[in-house]
């Protein structure tokens, strides 16, 4: 007969996405579904939209739902804006900007790149320069990813809007927020982004299947001016009253109730509270990974610290080190699942995941679990990365 060992106790998920996902939340996904034209759904929808627009820190954009993971909100973007021909630039962040490009070229669009260097974010000038040689303005739209997931580099978005606005280009400005909203600070209007895309398994704390994107008019328009054929994504489809109209068929209930609970969880701790609360966790893993680097084994990706995600923390592997030997260690032995290397970085590094539904003990656990695991695996370090990461989690209360 077959069976599973019993595992007592939490297993830890430090993956950056999916993350885990609080109580409440479970419990919201898991109420019976509703008869549709139970006012109870139109309720539930509204106070979806209209806590992702105070998540998003929007009040003129408006917020399209779909039954999909980022993959389709992505899509959902490039379907309403690019058509066959249409240019759009995508600064290079690495795995995920070249991602979204692909994804771009499939649909028959152009899709132009600034140059990524490892560990590094966006180059904003090197995004000035490629629209100020656009003289035509055939760039439709800059697609920025905000936190590259795979490198756990955040780019700095107020850089890319200035060089947007100081080449004098008139591109509409679309961000992926997968990985970092509800963990770094994002403001779509003051920030001058005209659409922001998201899904829900990373800061927002929902299992995967639920995407977002939120429009505003210049994109809006655009979108209605672009022939291509569309019909599940279409946002002039979807902007109606009726629930049938808006999810394009039947809502996803029980993401929307879960996503409902979610914005709930961030609403009563804060906004401020919840993005300090990252910064404070994504620091004492640095400080970790800082201290078991004196030994040379491991090294953080990301060299310069502002550039650090709060949601993610890559870590680069010494070449004679197999980092998915080492995440299986940690996941068997001592019950800490972390994330691997994504396309150029396969082999290279793993990941420590600390966002969402996250505290200090968590991340203490976790660090001890990867630390356990890189004695037992022989992996070069510094032993007391644990000590390190107390120690900044000490200074940040005292
Ligand atoms: C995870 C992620 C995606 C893709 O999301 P999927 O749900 O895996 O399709 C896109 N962009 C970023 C920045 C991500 O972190």
């Amino acid at each position: 007969m077959h069976s599973t060992p019993r595992i007592p106790g939490h297993r830890f998920l430090h993956s950056p996405g999916p993350t885990r996902v609080p109580d409440d939340v479970l419990h919201a996904m898991s109420r019976q579904p509703m008869d549709l034209a139970d006012p109870r759904v139109a309720n539930l929808i509204a106070a979806c939209e209209s806590g992702l627009k105070r998540l998003l820190q929007t009040e003129r954009a408006d917020v399209f739902f779909y039954s999909a993971n980022g993959h389709g909100g992505w899509e959902a973007v490039i379907a309403n804006l690019v058509g066959p021909g249409v240019k759009v630039l995508v600064p290079g962040t690495g795995h995920f900007s070249d991602g979204w490009a692909e994804q771009v070229e499939a649909f028959g669009g152009v899709a132009l790149r600034t140059p990524c260097t490892e560990g590094r974010p966006i180059d904003a000038d090197a995004v000035e320069a490629v629209l100020r040689e656009d003289r035509a303005h055939e760039i439709a739209a800059v697609f920025a990813v905000h936190t590259d997931t795979a490198s756990s580099v955040t780019s700095d978005l107020r850089a890319i809007r200035a060089a947007i606005d100081a080449a004098g280009h008139r591109a509409l400005f679309v961000v992926d927020v997968v990985a970092s909203l509800g963990a770094a600070p994002f403001a779509m209007d003051s920030l001058g982004v005209d659409v922001a895309m998201g899904a829900s398994q990373k800061g927002l704390m929902l299992p995967p299947g639920l995407a977002f994107v939120a429009a505003k008019g210049r994109a809006l328009q655009a979108a209605r001016a672009n022939p291509a054929p569309r019909f599940y994504w279409d946002w002039a489809r979807r902007k109606s009253d009726l629930q049938y109209r808006k999810f394009c068929g039947t809502p996803p209930l029980a993401h929307l109730a879960g996503l409902e609970a979610a914005l709930a969880l961030i609403e009563r701790e804060g906004l401020p509270q919840v993005h300090a609360r990252h910064a404070r966790l994504a620091n004492a893993v640095h400080a970790a990974v800082d201290h078991w680097g004196a030994a040379g084994g491991v090294a953080l990706l990301c060299p310069e610290p502002a550039a650090r995600s709060v949601s993610v923390t890559a870590v680069r592997v010494a070449s004679d080190i197999d980092p998915e030997a080492l995440r299986t260690v940690a996941r068997e032995h001592f019950q800490v699942a972390i994330a691997g290397g994504l396309g150029p970085y396969a082999g290279r590094v793993f990941r420590i995941g600390h966002l969402g539904d996250m505290n200090e003990a968590m991340i203490l656990g976790a660090l001890a679990g990867v630390e356990a695991a890189m004695t037992l695996q022989r992996v070069p370090h510094r032993s007391g990365g644990v000590e390190a990461a107390i120690a900044a989690l000490v200074g940040a209360v005292s």
